[in-house]
């Protein structure tokens, strides 16, 4: 059986991915920054009910070293790691001028780094496997800019660049890499928006709502199955047609 790692899939966009690959019929391996984030939290549950495997390895993907050992983990538990899902991601927003340096390193730190050490310690796996599927999570803050989000628009802009780098390093050996850059979808993450802020945002949607996690889980699906085996430096806009 094949398996799947999504970072930050103890809720959110992460938990649907991992709950879409366990349909697919992916055995799954979860990862969270902390224990506590699966504790009353039932999608461990919910992925075995599906029939498939699943288990959960906690590490903080800005962290090289535990990135490392996590991914060795996963190798010794499922035996492969056949799709990456690099989903772990954090906001610290604040307009420009008053942004601490903190607020940006932890962005970066976080969003884009997490990517490096995540692909680098799984893409050698897959190099010896000589297949396997990477799928990182961009935004269309990396793609368009966002005022208040200079941090994490860096961080996700950068992770396209990591994205067509990848998949120009790796793609002689079997290895695609594409980038899903979501619009505005409901999740924790955007439920710290105010008001005016998510009707503004509607607004500039064609589809003039918000996306479900499900259909940023549909799309990574189709990118980690057997129908997607040409494509790869691809960025996926999933955005209801925010700012065409
Ligand atoms: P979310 O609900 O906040 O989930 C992200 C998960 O990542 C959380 O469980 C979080 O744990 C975990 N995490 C944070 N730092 C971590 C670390 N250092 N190591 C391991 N796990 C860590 O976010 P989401 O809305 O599902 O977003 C998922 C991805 O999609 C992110 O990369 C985000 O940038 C991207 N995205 C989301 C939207 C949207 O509208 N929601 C739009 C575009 C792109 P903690 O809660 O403990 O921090």
């Amino acid at each position: 059986m094949a398996a799947a790692l999504i970072t930050g899939s103890a809720r959110g966009i992460g938990a649907a991915i991992a709950l879409r690959l366990a349909e697919d019929g992916f055995d799954i391996a979860l990862n969270d920054i902390s224990q506590e984030m699966f504790e009353n939290n039932d999608i461990a549950d919910k992925i075995k009910a599906k029939g498939v495997q699943c288990e959960i390895f906690i590490c903080d993907v800005s962290d090289h070293a535990q990135c490392e050992s996590t991914v060795k983990a996963v190798k010794a538990r499922f035996g492969s790691i056949d799709v990456l899902v690099n989903n772990a991601g954090i906001t610290r927003d604040g307009l420009m001028a008053r942004m601490s340096e903190e607020q940006f390193d932890s962005v970066i730190a976080v969003n884009q780094k997490s990517v490096f050490n995540m692909t680098k310690f799984a893409g050698s796996v897959m190099m010896r496997q000589k297949s396997g599927r990477i799928i990182n999570l961009s935004s269309v803050a990396g793609v368009y800019g966002n005022p208040g989000q200079i941090n994490y628009s860096a961080s996700k802009a950068a992770i396209i660049g990591m994205t067509k780098t990848v998949a120009k390093e790796l793609g002689s050996r079997g290895i695609t890499c594409n980038a899903v850059a979501p619009g505005f979808i409901k999740t924790p993450m955007t439920d710290k928006l105010t008001d005016a802020q998510r009707e503004a945002m509607i607004n500039q949607i064609a589809m003039k709502r918000y996306g479900e996690v499900e259909e940023i889980a549909g799309v990574v699906s189709f990118l980690a199955s057997k129908d997607a085996s040409y494509v790869t430096g691809q960025v996926i806009e999933i955005s209801g047609g925010l700012m065409m």
